[in-house]
């Protein structure tokens, strides 16, 4: 009898212990949600963006151009692949494929085969060609510079586009929205969106117009080197302090 009553009172110790933990859980989740949702503000925007230009002076487009067409080319590329694996395809490609009129007449069979180790190559060399295709017929063989005649083009999409006109053409029209810049958004509680699209209006929302371009760059540096995925180094970070994700 006694064993019996010993065994349910441990059983019912358990229990509570498991309730109160889960109440414990609760309640940091919840006062993680709070921190976050008080990120959204200008006044935290401007601070991340004070620390961060800080910390990365050099930040700039990885994607190594000389023009509209060769940043266009690139970013086409870039697409699930690393900037340094574009950066090793390219030199060969705008030494064969000079400008959007030669491009236009590439060979599929060669263009494919130089672009191959991007990965989804096929898909990439069609892109590449209705793009060059589109840009000589409708615009003289020079890359466009607004934000509608450029998505226009086959295979350029917003992100694309906002690559070419804060990069070359000086135009900060939106946000570059990639993989590290949508991490860290949420993370920083700078927005609660997964969507591309909204992450950007939330970004532009918070950042004044002639950052927008810079921050894509600021973060997206602070994402390989500090803030990286699975691992973020929070002891090594500048925004620790402001972070609502810095005890996580
Ligand atoms: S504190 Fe941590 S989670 Fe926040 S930005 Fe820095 S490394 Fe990323």
């Amino acid at each position: 009898m006694k064993t019996v009553k010993k065994r349910s009172k441990r059983r019912s110790v358990k229990q509570s212990k498991k309730v109160k933990d889960k109440a414990k859980a609760k309640v940091k989740v919840r006062a993680k949600e709070k921190r976050i949702a008080s990120r959204a503000t200008t006044a935290y925007a401007t601070e991340y963006y004070r620390l961060l230009r800080a910390a990365y002076p050099d930040a700039k487009c990885a994607l190594h151009h000389h023009d509209a067409y060769e940043l266009l080319v690139a970013t086409i590329l870039s697409a699930q692949c690393t900037d340094v694996r574009v950066n090793m395809v390219t030199p060969a490609l705008f030494k064969r494929w000079p400008n959007a009129t030669a491009l236009a007449h590439a060979d599929r069979g060669a263009l494919e085969e130089m672009i191959k180790s991007t990965g989804f190559f096929r898909n990439k060399a069609k892109s590449l060609e209705g793009m060059a295709h589109a840009v000589v017929e409708k615009h003289g063989g020079r890359v466009p510079r607004t934000m509608d005649e450029l998505t226009a083009l086959p295979g350029v999409g917003r992100k694309t586009a906002n690559v070419v006109l804060g990069n070359v053409f000086g135009e900060n029209d939106g946000v570059v929205v990639d993989t590290h810049v949508a991490r860290l958004s949420r993370l920083m509680g700078l927005t609660r969106e997964t969507d591309p699209v909204k992450i950007e209006q939330d970004l532009m929302r918070l950042f004044p117009r002639e950052d927008w371009t810079m921050l894509s760059h600021l973060l997206i540096e602070h994402g390989r080197k500090v803030c990286i995925a699975n691992r973020p180094k929070h002891d090594e970070c500048v925004l620790r302090h402001l972070c609502p994700s810095a005890e996580v």
